[in-house]
């Protein structure tokens, strides 16, 4: 490792903690026969431990780079595949296929320039996951697990409680990280939803959604002026709402009903 050159453009900051590294696998409460996805291994640190903790693990590494430092690093662990290419290209489905498991994990210290992303595709893959433990920036940790009303409520947050129930797990600090980056860190947990919402048009709701945190300052009357208002006064008024309310304000639950409000004709 000494003479390796991090790359900050793919988010090289290495956990050197292994007190975190334990926090990580005690939060991620892997059950016996399971599979566990790793995005962005760097030089194995967390991979080592999910390694004793699942039956399999499979990580993607972006950095070629890294390949022989993950074989020296791993050398005795057996249970782990390395594919070494960029996660976002990857066909999750199609790779998990091969293996066979009773319950598969995600669980990663993320590269934090494509969090989003990351997180749109382990949605798109329709993956059953137990549970999805990641690493990310704190301050973008913060507006996944904001409660409604608060100042960093947005639509991500509503986006993020439509599929999963949400939970801020702990704070780690920049120091545990070579090189140390500018910003401090949260570990979070995403588990799908075990009543799934009913949602008429599902990409009405992800417009109206968008559309009603546009402008942060102007309340849905102006955000939502495009759609058919006296429906939307309808649905907030049964929550003691008027149009003068400003999407923060607003619960998944409020948001779904405004939309399947819009979908009927
Ligand atoms: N898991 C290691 C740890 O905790 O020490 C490293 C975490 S580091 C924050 C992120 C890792 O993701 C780096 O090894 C980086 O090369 C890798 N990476 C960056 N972009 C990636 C991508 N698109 N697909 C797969 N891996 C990526």
């Amino acid at each position: 490792m000494e003479n390796f050159k991090f790359k900050k453009s793919f988010g090289q900051n290495f956990l050197n903690d292994s007190h975190i590294l334990e926090n990580i696998i005690k939060e991620s409460h892997i059950k016996e026969n399971s599979l566990v996805i790793e995005i962005g291994p760097g030089s194995g640190a967390l991979t080592k431990y999910l390694a004793k903790a699942a039956s399999q693990v499979l990580a993607y590494e972006i950095d070629n780079r890294l390949e022989d430092i993950l074989d020296d690093n791993l050398i005795d662990i057996h249970n782990v595949d390395i594919i070494f290419d960029d996660f976002l290209n990857r066909n999750i489905k199609e790779d998990i296929e091969k293996y066979q498991y009773d319950n598969v994990y995600v669980v990663a210290n993320i590269p934090y320039y494509i969090t989003t992303p990351i997180i749109i595709k382990l949605i798109e893959s329709k993956i059953n996951f137990t549970s999805i433990t990641l690493m990310m920036q704190k301050e973008v940790g913060d507006r996944f697990t904001a409660s409604v009303g608060s100042r960093d409520y947005s639509s991500i947050t509503v986006f993020l409680n439509y599929y999963f129930d949400v939970k801020k797990l702990f704070l780690v600090s920049r120091n545990s990280f070579t090189p140390k980056p500018n910003v401090d860190s949260v570990v979070i947990s995403l588990i799908g939803k075990k009543e799934k919402y009913h949602v008429v048009d599902e990409e009405l709701f992800f417009k109206v959604v968008r559309d009603a945190f546009q402008f942060k300052r102007k309340n849905l009357r102006n955000n939502l002026k495009k759609y058919d208002l006296d429906k939307i006064s309808n649905v907030l008024s049964q929550y003691h709402y008027d149009l003068t309310v400003r999407a923060e304000k607003l619960s998944v639950d409020i948001f779904i009903e405004i939309a399947n409000s819009l979908a009927k004709k």
